[in-house]
């Protein structure tokens, strides 16, 4: 018989571990929150450059492509599953129910930083398509100046909203060529620039930022907060992941610093994980990986 793996996140590297635990003869199931596949690449709007293979490929294509390629392996996928924590060969989700499971790799990616100043806590969260898809769309301040926000701001300024883009540091941080897309975009660009607070009022938010020793007050419909980005780990998973190591790998780029958290590295940790998993002793004498990286006789030619 087949062992089983669980799988929670369907991004880059959850899906990698499918496909390389199906790869090895195990039986891999992904466990979704959401309602699609992809993870971040939901949020790429410009072609990806850096993917060896695949130059100019974009995140739709991708997403498209690792969905027909985990469907003709069989790779069954929940959708609307979110898993909260693994406790005692349990793997635990929010409604309650509950998968034995010894073998959990755990793939959550990243979730957005909040904005530690006095009002942020009243900002909910928005995608900039959910913003464009809405019928009201007013001037938009984005707080931040790394990748996310920058492709933000340009993406609305493009749409003819009016954006501001507000960045602590003295130049951004994003990739040079999403730098030059927000210029020519239009959007404002405010450096050196640091939030203080936030109030709802009747237009929408009233921003205070501080520049130079000096208070402006700025209005908008709405903000956009991309300040970074942190492992999507609540503090029973992380307890989870101390005290059952053994069973729940966490991959991709939840388990990595920021320079390194890329589609490649998610894709190779993937594989890293079912490898280290599939070495495992087993108890029930299913066969090791061999040298190759393969799982016993005959096996690995079923997926060549
Ligand atoms: C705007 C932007 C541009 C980028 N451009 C590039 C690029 O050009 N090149 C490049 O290499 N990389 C790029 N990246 C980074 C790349 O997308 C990520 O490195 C990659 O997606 C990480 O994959 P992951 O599987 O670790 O996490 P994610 O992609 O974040 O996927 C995690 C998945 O897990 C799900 N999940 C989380 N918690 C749970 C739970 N408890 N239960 C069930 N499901 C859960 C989430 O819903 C999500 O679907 C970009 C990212 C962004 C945002």
């Amino acid at each position: 018989m087949r062992r089983k793996v669980e799988i929670v996140g369907a991004g880059p590297a959850g899906i990698a571990a499918a496909i390389w635990a199906r790869r090895l003869n195990w039986e891999p199931t992904i466990y979704e929150r959401r309602l699609v596949l992809g993870g971040q690449l939901a949020h790429v709007s410009l072609p990806i450059t850096d993917l060896p293979g695949l130059p100019g490929i974009y995140a739709h294509e991708l997403c498209q492509r690792l969905a027909v390629q985990l469907d003709s392996l069989h790779v069954p996928i929940l959708y609307g599953r979110e898993a909260i924590g693994y406790d005692r060969g349990y793997l635990i989700f929010a409604d309650g129910r509950r998968v034995a499971s010894a073998e959990v790799v755990l793939a959550p990616g990243l979730r957005p930083r909040q904005l530690a100043v006095p009002g942020a806590e009243l900002i909910e969260e928005v995608s900039v398509s959910d913003l464009l898809a809405a019928r009201e769309v007013g001037p938009a301040a984005v707080i931040g100046g790394g990748d996310r926000a920058v492709e933000a701001a340009s993406r609305l300024a493009e749409e003819g909203i009016g954006t501001l883009v507000i960045h602590r540091g003295r130049r951004l941080d994003a990739r040079p060529a999403l730098e030059e897309r927000l210029t020519a975009s239009g959007a404002q660009l405010w450096t050196e620039s640091r939030v203080t607070a936030v109030e709802p009022c009747a237009a929408g938010w009233q921003i205070t930022v501080e520049w130079r020793g000096r208070r402006a007050v700025h209005i908008v419909h709405q903000i956009l907060v991309r300040i970074g980005m942190i492992p999507d780990l609540s503090t029973r998973w992380q307890a989870s992941l101390d005290s059952a190591s053994d069973h729940v790998n966490l991959i991709g780029d939840a388990a990595r610093t920021p320079a390194y958290r890329s589609l490649v590295t998610a894709f190779a940790d993937g594989m890293t994980a079912v490898k280290t998993m599939v070495s495992k002793p087993n108890p029930e004498n299913n066969p090791a990986v061999d040298a190759d990286g393969m799982v016993g006789p005959g096996s690995s030619s079923t997926f060549r």
